[in-house]
């Protein structure tokens, strides 16, 4: 069978990204949105934050998108989302916010993503994603917690101090503008998002418009991290690279790579809408290509959205691994579009 791009509504139009186009269009409340008008206990003690929140959890995979219909009601004086954000803050001083975890108290030292404050690097309506998104508010975090040694972002993911230091307040405002000038999304990248989640958790909670979260990433968080995520993205937009941990710490420098993307690939896929992109590698087809379709395919099914791009040039450090000093080739291509049309993908972007 030969797909299309930009084919998902002739495919599935109903399942595929539901809740985030009905966030889009402005039908219904997005995740974070519903979060801030869900009354939450107060408590102090870190244990007690996350018996509450794993509470709430539970009943908002029951009642979402049900309770997101209803409209605005008034706002508690405590939410879900005030909590995601002290949860969050109490992490930072103690940093586990990505699988790294490294443990320091992010106001005053740095962890191996070697980020302290955000820094965003540039922010604009992007229209070069994926057909579903675009025009999508893009707004690059220096910073990332990966080192790909081919990173096409390297100039901002290994200088986490370029950029510039925004308010949660002052972006905020860029966000709701950006919103009525006519963004679908709001689309939080790097780098990589994750060791600036408290930041986006706070300036989601001072934003006023009703926009989707795009949690565009490695998807290298943290177990809690993903829960505090759970509730508040509303569409996971993943960068899934590697199909062993051998590649994944000679190209990233990351350890248990696999475990980790797996389980938060489940994870994510049971909180929310989500396109998963895969980044074909030259010479990488057989060990990392195929078996990351395999086990999207087995343990998600075939209705995922993917995208699979052939856009790969050796930059940053590539010419250094004679592997991927090259783009990969055509034969490449075609052989992972067929790999993932032949395992029986209906939705390839
Ligand atoms: S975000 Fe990850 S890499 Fe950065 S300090 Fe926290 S645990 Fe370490």
């Amino acid at each position: 069978m030969t797909l299309k791009a930009n084919n998902l509504k002739e495919n599935n139009p109903k399942k595929v990204l539901q809740n985030y186009r009905e966030v889009m269009m402005n039908k219904q409340l997005s995740r974070w949105k519903t979060a801030s008008f869900i009354p939450a206990n107060n408590f102090n003690h870190l244990e007690d934050m996350w018996r509450e929140h794993e509470r709430i959890r539970e009943e908002f995979h029951l009642f979402y998108p049900e309770i997101a219909r209803k409209g605005n009601p008034s706002k508690p004086e405590f939410s879900y989302l005030d909590l995601k954000v002290k949860i969050a803050e109490k992490i930072f001083e103690s940093c586990v916010l990505c699988e790294m975890k490294c443990e320091v108290n992010r106001n005053s030292e740095k962890g191996s993503c070697g980020v302290q404050y955000p820094q965003v690097a540039s922010e604009f309506m992007h229209i070069g994603e994926e057909a579903p998104l675009v025009p999508s508010h893009t707004i690059f975090f220096a910073g990332c917690n990966f080192q790909c040694i081919y990173c096409q972002n390297w100039d901002i993911s290994q200088h986490p101090e370029e950029g510039m230091p925004l308010s949660e307040a002052h972006l905020a405002d860029i966000i709701d503008r950006r919103r009525t000038q006519g963004s679908r999304n709001v689309n939080f990248v790097g780098g990589d998002p994750t060791p600036h989640l408290p930041f986006i958790l706070k300036t989601m909670r001072l934003s006023r418009e009703n926009v989707p979260v795009v949690w565009n990433s490695n998807l290298y968080l943290s177990e809690e991290a993903m829960n505090l995520l759970d509730g508040f993205a509303d569409l996971y937009l993943t960068d899934f690279k590697y199909g062993n941990d051998d590649c994944a710490l000679r190209l990233s420098r990351v350890h248990h790579y696999w475990e980790v993307v797996t389980r938060n690939h489940k994870l994510a896929w049971q909180a929310g809408d989500m396109i998963i992109r895969h980044l074909v590698l030259p010479n990488h087809v057989q060990c990392c290509t195929k078996p990351i379709l395999r086990w999207i395919y087995h343990n998600l099914g075939p209705e995922v959205v993917i995208n699979i791009m052939g856009q790969y040039r050796p930059v940053y450090g590539a010419c250094r691994y004679e592997d991927i000093s090259r783009p990969p080739s055509r034969r490449e291509m075609e052989e992972a579009l067929a790999y993932a049309r032949d395992l029986g993908f209906i939705n390839i972007l």
